[in-house]
């Protein structure tokens, strides 16, 4: 018995070499090939009458063979098959190359189904290399007058012979496949049959038929992510015990009060939405994702003062020690006025001053922690860790923030400045609530961005002087090269020669080997105004906050992601005077010119992240790929966003109403067998 689990090579048609071929398409099961859907169609709707058709265009005609002729041809060897082919309104003619099994098909009398391009050979009409179908009474053509399929297939499987073996596999095992989705849901939501789904897929009757087809199955993978992400939430909602933290203490107040400004709407809003959550003791994890500078540090901070209002600790986590430390000195002179204890923790610190920093953290004389990743990953405990703050996430990726959960079960804010797009947020950190800052705080400038050639440099440096004569800074950013080896600082050391040349001891030079004591004194240096120039490598990409810079220029742009340049240019522009980014470099490929466009049209970082997305695809944005999670093979995250929208709210809805689905033992198994390991719900909690 053979039956959808069973391997393509039961079938007929499909031998050990067919079934190697389709195993490097991952198809291995007859099932995969009911789900291995066209790339696109072509439509034949249209039968030409040969009276009708013209040279150089691509026709469908049904007609009879008159007669057939098969020859060698004497120049290339070459067997060459023509037939004279009618349909009673003109005779023309059609010519195979090399095609050897054809003439048993082409018998005097016998009705075919022509599809190719016609071209004009000695005074007739001739389809060249056209595809043939052999047409039988009983049964309407499928490779022409309908929509035709066309698959994404590898070397030896042709679209014809996917064509036929997909219409066997309909014809014999579409009535085992099971519909996870109840029939209640597929009526609420207007989607149809899977069965139906699945047909239509590979033999569209019309585009319509075709797009509800997609809308199904495009939902049912949507489906099946949400309901997974929903499990684990409600999972984690379970847990309690997280400290519960009141958001109405005297530090967090009187902290709001004395910032040189008053938060914007966007803000105060967000505030509010992790104020609530602290306030429970659910612990809270929630995603806050605004654009560069647009004000995430404020509202962290004030969630951090609403833990040490409850008698908590806070940590703030950033991607590097150069950023610790930038945080944790002003962090530390906002804060220690009301009496709070700022402390940096990096690697690196002499061993003395290390360990009695790690007791004042566990006797909890330490209110406030800031560091790098060194925070989760060493031996570092906490009296009572309220609150923990990652700042840039994408830099951590997704896993590490279950590694944090085991000190401990704090609430947990992630910042990240890459504005995910919502699809995205929602499909990857769909078990976290997410709150956004969409708007800029008053009076920012958008950075005007440029691509520049190397032609141009002498140009920019003229520009560059001129800015710095005003007090501005400069960064001049330059990739490190990884070898095999080691990592090449080669570019950034010509280039930190050639500006000491044109700029004299106006120019320092940072890159993350060198050791802290040194970037912290160029970073002074150039904060300061004495080396307004910064020649560096991404060192500088995230959190660095020097609102008198003023250009970026980015040396061979087109090694650096989208998203990376919009972080770069985000350090430049957080003053009031208008701001300059230049791309400096010639990308070679299409997608290299239209990743460097797409950045100069838009400031938005939500556009920018969205262009990168239909660029690259949703896996390289936030580093997800290996998880494997928004490997969609209908479902598109920009289209879809409406449909991952219904998707979420109703499998957030079923699984409040039915933890584990068990009144869906069918809805249950595809998403185990789909996100089970991916997302840690193998079993039954
Ligand atoms: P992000 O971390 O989101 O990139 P920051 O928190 O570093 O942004 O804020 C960028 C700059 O904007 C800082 O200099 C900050 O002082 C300033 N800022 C933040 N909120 C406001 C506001 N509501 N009004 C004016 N300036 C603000
Ligand atoms: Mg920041």
């Amino acid at each position: 018995m053979i039956d959808l689990t069973s391997p393509v090579d039961c079938l007929k048609g499909v031998g050990k070499a067919r079934s190697s071929r389709l195993a490097r398409l991952e198809i291995e099961t007859v099932e995969d090939l009911l789900h291995f859907y066209p790339r696109r169609y072509e439509d034949r709707r249209a039968i030409s009458k040969l009276s009708e058709i013209s040279p150089d265009s691509v026709c469908s005609s049904i007609v009879k063979v008159i007669s057939v002729d098969s020859r060698v041809s004497s120049r290339k060897k070459m067997i060459l098959t023509e037939a004279m082919v009618s349909d009673g309104t003109a005779l023309v003619s059609a010519i195979w190359f090399n095609s050897r099994n054809l003439a048993n098909l082409l018998a005097p009398g016998r009705s075919l189904g022509l599809h190719g391009r016609v071209s004009y050979k000695g005074g007739l009409r001739q389809f060249v290399n056209p595809e043939v179908e052999v047409l039988w009474e009983d049964r309407p053509p499928r490779q022409m007058g309908c929509i035709v399929a066309v698959y994404a297939l590898t070397a030896g499987l042709s679209d014809q012979w996917m064509r036929t073996t997909v219409d066997h596999v309909l014809r014999d095992f579409l009535c085992a496949v099971d519909d996870p989705i109840p029939e209640s849901i597929r009526s609420e939501l207007g989607l149809i049959d899977l069965r139906l789904a699945i047909e239509t897929m590979h033999r569209p009757p019309s585009p319509e038929a075709w797009r509800d087809a997609r809308k199904r199955l495009a939902f049912d993978e949507l489906f099946t992510l949400q309901l997974g992400l929903a499990t684990v939430r409600s999972r984690r909602d379970k847990v309690v015990g997280a400290p519960a933290l009141p958001c109405n203490g005297p530090l967090r107040s009187s902290l709001e009060r004395a910032l040189p400004f008053a938060l914007s709407s966007d803000q105060s809003r967000v505030l509010d939405e992790i104020g609530g959550d602290m306030a429970s003791d659910v612990p809270m994890n929630r995603l806050l994702q605004g654009d560069v500078g647009s004000g995430k540090t404020a509202v962290a901070l004030l969630a951090m003062m609403q833990a040490v209002d409850g008698g908590a600790q806070a940590a703030l986590m950033v991607p590097t020690s150069v950023l610790a430390q930038q945080h944790g000195s002003r962090i530390e002179s906002m804060l220690s006025p009301y009496g709070v204890r700022v402390e940096t923790l990096i690697g690196g610190l002499p061993q003395g001053e290390r360990r009695s920093l790690l007791e004042d953290i566990s006797s909890g004389d330490v209110n406030v922690v800031i560091g790098t990743h060194a925070l989760i990953q060493e031996d570092v405990s906490f009296k009572k860790l309220g609150l923990v703050v990652i700042d840039e996430q994408h830099r951590f990726g997704v896993l590490q923030r279950v590694a944090i959960g085991t000190k401990g079960v704090p609430h947990v804010l992630v910042m990240t400045a890459t504005p995910i797009p919502r699809t995205l947020a929602l499909s990857v950190y769909g078990d976290l609530s997410v709150s956004v800052i969409r708007t800029m705080p008053k009076g920012r400038i958008p950075v005007k961005t440029r691509v520049i050639g190397e032609h141009k440099v002498d140009d920019l440096y003229g520009f560059m002087e001129k800015e710095i004569g005003r007090d501005r800074r400069v960064f001049w950013v330059c990739p490190i090269i990884e070898g095999s080896e080691h990592l090449d600082a080669g570019p950034l050391e010509d280039r930190f020669a050639a500006l000491e040349a044109r700029f004299g001891d106006k120019v320092g030079m940072i890159h993350g080997r060198m050791a802290l004591s040194a970037r912290q004194e160029v970073m002074r240096s150039f904060a300061s105004g004495e080396k307004p120039i910064l020649a560096c490598t991404t060192v500088i990409e995230v959190g660095v906050d020097v609102p008198e810079a003023t250009v970026m220029v980015v040396e061979n742009a087109e090694r650096f992601g989208l998203s990376q340049l919009h972080q770069l240019r985000g350090r430049v522009g957080r003053g009031s005077e208008q701001a300059w980014c230049f791309l400096l470099g010639k990308p070679k490929t299409t997608e290299g010119v239209q990743r460097l466009e797409a950045l100069c049209r838009s400031s938005d970082g939500f556009a920018v992240a969205e262009a990168d997305m239909a660029i690259r695809g949703p896996g390289e944005i936030c580093g997800v790929r290996q998880h494997g999670i928004t490997d969609f093979k209908v479902a598109d995250l920009i289209r879809d966003v409406e449909l991952l929208e219904t998707a979420r709210e109703r499998a957030f809805r079923l699984v409040e109403e039915d933890r584990d689905l068990s009144s869906f033992p069918s809805l249950r198994d595809a998403v185990l067998r789909r996100y089970g390991r991916k997302l840690g719900i193998a079993t039954t909690a």
